[in-house]
């Protein structure tokens, strides 16, 4: 029970110095933004799965979530000055489950809307290209009247420059290297993980996934781990459900062992799926056999910092 307690403060205090300090808000260094920290259930609490990056004052979002662009937003009134709308126009995919991908229309309009002139730069697997074709013709009409009505859009703003690509450093500018890694994720051919490095510092974040030796390479004592996880479950009750999760996810015991190997200075929990009856605690609990370093559960609008 201590060592629950212990780890329930930790995460209290780090959560409570994320919303209280006044983030590194600043042009410099490098911190992560949980802009929506859910998975498919529509959880009130929870927007879709969405971070930003923020590297020398620029944002790199990684997936588009439901919410996203209100969650940037909402950052953004919170005094990140790099996440206001029209700024935003570069983001990686890690797959195309809808759950990661449903903000998509939202993040290539919106901050079009909001007078956004650059085309979005958007990183992502195979397949990238016909979604973001299928979303153009489905607000095609959308497009021509606010560009050819009053509104007076940019002709511009709303387009999209899509990469599709393979494991690899993907990109690279003044700010940040990007380095793109495979990971398994049931039956989606290509699913991917991200590693950012900026400033001197390392973040890797895993995407979904069951438990990857990629990711494990990829951190090699990173300076945070942002992890998917379930917990619960495998009890025979849902047979189906078990097959699902064991291919697709990361249960806290494997994440546990994921994160020995691969040494995280901090691991960060995101799109935590609890199963039948299990909280939080009893996650932490089943991470902490294997992994005895520093543990965080992301809250939306939370702010990390190496
Ligand atoms: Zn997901
Ligand atoms: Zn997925």
């Amino acid at each position: 029970m201590a060592i629950v307690a212990l780890i329930c403060i930790f995460v209290a205090t780090r959560r409570a110095r994320a919303q209280e300090e006044k983030v590194p808000t600043s042009a410099h260094g490098v911190f992560v933004v949980f802009l929506g920290t859910g998975m498919p259930r529509p959880d009130p609490g929870r927007q879709g799965p969405s971070l930003a990056i923020v590297a020398n004052g620029k944002a790199y979002i990684v997936d588009a979530g439901v919410g996203v662009v209100r969650q940037a937003a909402a950052a953004y009134v919170r005094g990140i000055s790099a996440l206001q709308p029209p700024k935003l126009d570069i983001a990686f995919l890690t797959h195309l489950h809808s759950d990661h991908t449903l903000g998509l229309p939202d993040l290539i309009f919106t901050p079009w809307v909001m007078h956004r002139v650059a085309p979005l730069q958007l990183y992502g697997p195979s397949g990238t290209q016909a979604m973001v074709d299928n979303i153009e013709k489905a607000w095609a009409e959308d497009i021509d009247i606010r560009i050819h009505g009053l509104e007076h859009n940019t002709t511009s703003g709303h387009k999209v420059v899509v990469h599709e690509i393979q494991p690899g450093v993907v990109y690279q500018d003044a700010n940040v290297k990007v380095t793109a890694f495979a990971v398994l994720h049931g039956s989606w051919k290509e699913a991917l993980g991200y590693r950012f490095d900026a400033d001197g510092k390392s973040i890797v974040t895993s995407g979904d996934t069951r438990p990857s030796q990629s990711v494990v390479d990829a951190c090699n004592g990173c300076d945070i781990l942002i992890h998917e996880v379930y917990s619960g479950g495998g009890n025979g009750k849902s047979k189906a459900g078990d097959a699902y999760f064991s291919s697709f996810h990361t249960s806290a015991e494997e994440l546990g062992e994921i994160a020995a190997k691969a040494r995280p200075k901090l691991l960060v929990i995101t799109h935590y799926v609890p199963r039948q009856n299990t909280d939080q605690t009893k996650m932490l609990e089943e991470i902490r056999k294997k992994f005895s370093g520093p543990v965080v559960v992301a809250n939306d609008l939370d702010v990390i910092a190496p």
